[in-house]
């Protein structure tokens, strides 16, 4: 015992002035308490637009206070804000050869305030029987390029009752302008001839407010602070779902509590260091489960050009395929951003590896897709074993079902694997965004 002590005095005392000076730990403490707090039932779920994810982001910005980021420049606060469009269809009703259909067997898919239509009027009828299969047609469905009249067979009810599940719920959409044409489906026979119809259907259009949060720090090197490095996750998750065994609030902890953690836990770190050649920004997006609105309009309001290399994280919280101490990046051929970080982890334990489940299409199932399509090496670091993870999107997505020490461990690898970048001495090649599919 004593020996070891006295050989690491020591080897300490042999070592240059700087190097006793103990570089800052992503801290254990801050990592444990976001995510315990963001994955906590009195979030509810951190639905897009609902009061828990309001206090969400409200707690985020407080951590940003207190950890002393300014606001991006030209902004005034934490609180990036913009509207999103919910529209909820009010009324719906067909009256066919003259019989009117049950409200329960007709769906309307509009954005429309008003639709009106007869067997006079330019529509197009699509008759899908007892034997017609359902698949080639989700296109005309969902994006109908003309108004649509889906007569869908009564045997096909499953369909109708998925997408109705789907699409009676008020849904948000980015842009105001919707779709201008609607699909009216009715689950009724084929009748024997051209029918005789009445659509009609009515819908309002509430403005929702989006926040993301985000934060800067800026870079203390003039040649090189006008460039900016991303640390982004996503904050919003699924709301309630339906019950299982009395739980119904899906708390995201992995999905994603964990990445928005990496990302305080990181500003916590920068800030401690206080030696970022390079900009930093911090960035908690909204609206990723329900199409990635935060990132598409967080996208519009910077140059690419300026954009150094974005680390997005999501679902840290579970070691990987890979074992602890590792975690992979996605689209990791679009960019030298893996083999970089990677060189500045000699010496460590730990590994990136390419992302294992390239048939899951990863690279394009988070926020990072969006700066990637303007060729901005944007790359999500993640180690969830998706294709076999039964906590994903369910209710069982806790905070008691991860595992703190190896995310801590993460988030430190990230911290360390990024100083070359942060230095200005790294910069990873840009993605071409012909090889990213839109
Ligand atoms: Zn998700």
């Amino acid at each position: 015992m004593r020996k070891t002590l006295l050989v690491s005095l020591l080897a300490v005392g042999a070592l240059p002035a700087s190097a006793q000076r103990r570089a800052p730990e992503v801290s254990v403490a801050t990592v444990e308490r976001v995510l315990t707090t963001l994955a906590a039932d009195d979030m509810q779920g951190r639905a897009t637009g609902q009061p828990g994810q309001l206090k969400a982001a409200e707690f985020l910005a407080a951590e940003f206070r207190r950890i002393g980021l300014q606001p991006l420049p030209g902004a005034t606060g934490f609180a990036q804000e913009f509207p999103a469009y919910q529209t909820a269809v009010t009324s719906a009703s067909v009256v066919l050869n003259g019989a009117a259909q049950p409200a329960a067997q007709v769906l309307a898919l509009t954005t429309q305030p008003n639709l009106s239509w007869t067997e006079k009027d330019d529509v197009t009828l699509l008759v899908l029987g007892p034997q017609d299969q359902v698949q080639p047609h989700l296109g005309e469905i969902f994006r109908p390029a003309k108004n649509t009249l889906v007569l869908l067979d009564p045997s096909q009810a499953t369909f109708f009752k998925s997408l109705a599940e789907r699409y009676r719920r008020p849904r948000l959409r980015a842009e105001q302008a919707g779709n201008p044409y609607s699909t009216v489906v009715v689950l009724a026979p084929a009748p024997a001839g051209p029918p005789t119809y009445r659509v009609a259907a009515t819908t309002a259009t509430t403005t929702v407010p989006l926040r993301n949060v985000a934060g800067y720090l800026p870079g203390h090197d003039a040649a090189h602070a006008a460039e900016k490095i991303i640390f982004s996750g996503h904050y919003d998750h699924l709301g309630i779902l339906k019950p299982v065994a009395g739980d119904s609030i899906a708390n995201g902890a992995d999905d994603d509590a964990s990445g928005t953690t990496a990302v305080v836990a990181l500003a916590e770190y920068f800030k401690q260091r206080n030696d970022n050649a390079r900009s930093l920004i911090f960035v908690a997006f909204t609206a990723e489960e329900i199409g990635g609105f935060g990132a598409r309009y967080f996208s519009k309001q910077l140059d690419p050009k300026e954009l150094t290399a974005m680390f997005n994280i999501e679902m840290i919280g579970k070691p990987a395929k890979f074992g602890p101490n590792t975690a992979f990046i996605t689209g990791y051929d679009k960019s030298d951003f893996g083999p970089l970080l990677q060189a500045n982890l000699t010496g460590t334990k730990f590994k990136f590896e390419p992302d294992p489940y390239p048939e899951q299409h990863l690279f394009y199932r988070s926020d990072n897709a969006t700066l990637a399509q303007l060729g901005v090496p944007a790359h999500t670091i993640s180690t969830d074993q998706i294709p076999t993870d039964k906590l994903y999107h369910s209710v069982d997505d806790e905070a008691s079902s991860l595992d703190i020490k190896n995310m801590t461990a993460i988030i430190n690898a990230i911290a360390r694997s990024a100083t070359g970048i942060v230095a200005g001495r790294q910069t990873p090649s840009r993605v071409a965004p012909e090889q990213v599919e839109k």
